[in-house]
């Protein structure tokens, strides 16, 4: 199972994650956070692999990505 944190406050919206998801997962939220940045959201937890490529491109450490194994 793969769980995804991503603190959204820290997040400036610079799209690098995004350009890096190999399932083309991750949009940009039509809310700005208290920066006045918009984030990025997940579009669909089910089909993440965990692959963590987009917390590891994030230079803001915004996502975090934890994998359980059984
Ligand atoms: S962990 Fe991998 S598959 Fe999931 S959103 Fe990030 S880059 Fe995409
Ligand atoms: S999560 Fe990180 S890489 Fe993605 S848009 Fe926000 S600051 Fe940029």
């Amino acid at each position: 199972m793969v769980e995804m944190i991503m603190h959204v406050e820290l997040c400036k919206g610079c799209g690098l994650c995004q350009a890096t998801c190999p399932q083309d997962l991750l949009s940009t939220s039509d809310q700005v956070n208290s920066k006045g940045f918009y984030p990025v959201v997940l579009l669909d937890k089910a089909k993440c692999t965990g692959c963590a490529l987009c917390a590891r491109m994030c230079p803001d450490l915004v996502i975090e990505i934890h994998k359980q194994t059984a």
